[in-house]
């Protein structure tokens, strides 16, 4: 796997540095508060599983899926819920965690449609931020990484469903996907 990786971005001490900075961030923001966090799968899961251990305020979290891109690299536009929240939101602090941001088409569409539910507040957090890409302007609470305009993958972050597993976040070789 490693062979397919042209560059490390973001190694895993840097990661771990900066997802402690934002749960401090988070908590801070928080005080006082109860948290639902919701991981948008699966990309955002190795994320998740890191910042909620860095955050102090009581949190709970749930998890939703919505289609993406395949086994594709580019954005198709449409966003469709896979998977729901197991639980309302009608009233509660609401932190949308996301794996990178890219079109964000998916979040835009997302953050409209969870508003509809009457969340008492609704925050998003995303660890990477490709902003060169933007299509749908969108409001991003906590950003870990700003990053260039490169296929990425690893520590959530798949091609075709592999490499979620690196510890660091890559750039794929272009021969990979090509
Ligand atoms: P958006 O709707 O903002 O264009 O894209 C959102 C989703 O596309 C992300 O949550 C992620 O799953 C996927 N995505 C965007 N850029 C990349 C990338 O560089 N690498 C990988 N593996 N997925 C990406
Ligand atoms: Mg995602
Ligand atoms: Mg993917």
């Amino acid at each position: 796997m490693r062979k397919d990786i042209q560059e490390v971005l973001l190694d895993e001490e840097t990661l771990a540095k900066r997802i402690k900075e934002m749960g401090e961030q988070i908590s801070k923001d928080y005080e006082g508060k109860e948290v639902i966090v919701i991981g948008i799968l699966k990309g955002s899961v190795i994320f998740v599983a890191d910042l909620v251990r860095e955050v102090t305020v009581p949190v709970s979290f749930d998890f939703m899926a919505v289609s993406s891109y395949g086994n594709r690299t580019t954005t198709t536009g449409t966003v469709r819920i896979l998977k729901d929240l197991d639980y309302d939101i009608e009233g509660k602090h609401v932190l949308i965690v996301e794996d990178i941001i890219d079109s964000g088409v998916t979040l835009s569409y997302l953050i409209e449609h969870l508003a509809g539910r009457k969340p008492a507040s609704l925050k998003l957090c995303t660890l990477l931020n490709k902003p060169e890409r933007r299509k749908v302007e969108v409001k991003v609470d906590y950003i870990g990484f700003t990053v260039p305009d490169a296929f990425l993958v690893g520590f959530g972050l798949d091609y075709a469903e592999k490499y979620r597993n690196l510890p660091f976040i890559g750039i794929l070789k272009e021969e990979i996907y090509a």
